[in-house]
């Protein structure tokens, strides 16, 4: 039976079952709590998690895939705390987030080091827990392939061909950025079926969408609820065409939602983006799906057999 190593340690895939692609626990702007630890109540904050997520699980979520890695707070003995006594599967990440710069660390030496230290995370442990990473995430926003930014993708896609663990990315789809990834990640011979594109779910640009597919990446339709970005509507659509077109084996659903996130007064989340929660796909996007003619087989494929077959296609090459 394939394994993939989870925040409780490794279980078989076919225990994975329905399954969010893109979430995150917690997402804190990196070092400002730590610097100052008056921004926030973490106790409160874990306590709150908690009821979220057992929320979740309650509606028959079995795996959340928590892609918060350097540049938005990662912290595992936290996520512990968050996740103790809730029946989840929670996949761990490992990279690195930045639309520009790199830490300073990173900026002066070479890209072995970042390339090694995320290998580290996926086959010893993260911050010194037995806790292992099973993906990789880096991410291209707007300004594009910085000099910063190739160096992650490019680091990524080394760490990808050394363990075999899929890559999953943040990208700007008004900018095509997710082409650019394609080409970075193609250069450095990686297989495009094993890395999904995320965010591809914020247009409405099937042209583009397809030109992706069509080199046999998986597309994360992940930001169900960001309704200032496309609404729920919008994004419905796009699925059910991709799907008419036959490619309801390559998306794969998520929110990019968080339990807590800090980079906003949470009186502003609240009332821009009100559906932007972990019910919305299973109470609203799904219902919506089936309207628009999406079968109960392709929404299995997008929900439970691909998220599988994403983290069953390991090995390293
Ligand atoms: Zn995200």
């Amino acid at each position: 039976m394939p394994q993939v190593e989870t925040l409780r340690g490794p279980i078989d895939t076919a225990q994975l079952g329905f399954t969010l692609m893109h979430e995150h626990v917690f997402v804190l702007s990196q070092g400002v709590p730590e610097s100052f630890p008056s921004v926030w109540d973490e106790e409160a904050q874990i306590a709150s998690a908690r009821e979220k997520l057992r929320e979740l699980a309650d509606l028959g979520v079995q795996t959340f895939v928590d892609l918060t890695v350097l540049g938005l707070g990662r912290n595992i003995p936290r996520l512990q705390r968050a996740l103790e006594g809730i029946s989840l599967n929670v996949i761990i990440a490992t990279g690195l987030y930045t639309y520009n710069e790199l830490p300073q660390y990173f900026q002066n030496r070479d890209i072995d080091v970042m390339v090694d230290l995320f290998v580290r995370d996926i086959t010893g442990g993260i911050q010194g827990t037995k806790v292992k990473a099973a993906i990789l995430k880096c991410a291209t926003d707007e300004p594009g392939v910085t000099p910063g930014v190739e160096k992650v993708l490019r680091a990524v896609a080394r760490a990808h061909r050394r363990t075999g663990a899929p890559i999953s990315t943040h990208t700007h789809s008004g900018t095509r950025r997710g082409l650019d990834q394609q080409k970075v990640f193609a250069e450095e011979g990686v297989d495009l079926g094993r890395v999904i594109i995320g965010h591809s779910g914020d247009t409405e640009d099937i042209g583009y969408l397809e030109e992706m597919l069509k080199r046999g990446s998986y597309l994360g339709m992940d930001r169900f609820g960001i309704d200032i970005y496309l609404p729920t509507e919008k994004r419905v659509a796009v699925i059910a065409r991709l799907c008419e077109l036959g490619y309801a084996d390559r998306l794969v659903l998520s929110h990019d939602a968080s339990c807590y996130i800090d980079w906003y007064p949470a009186e502003l989340v609240r009332s821009t983006v009100p559906n932007w929660h972990f019910r919305h796909i299973s109470e609203d996007a799904l219902p919506a799906l089936r309207k628009a003619g999406v079968n109960e087989e392709q929404i299995r494929q997008m929900t439970v057999e691909s998220p599988r077959r994403i983290f069953e296609h390991s090995g390293p090459y």
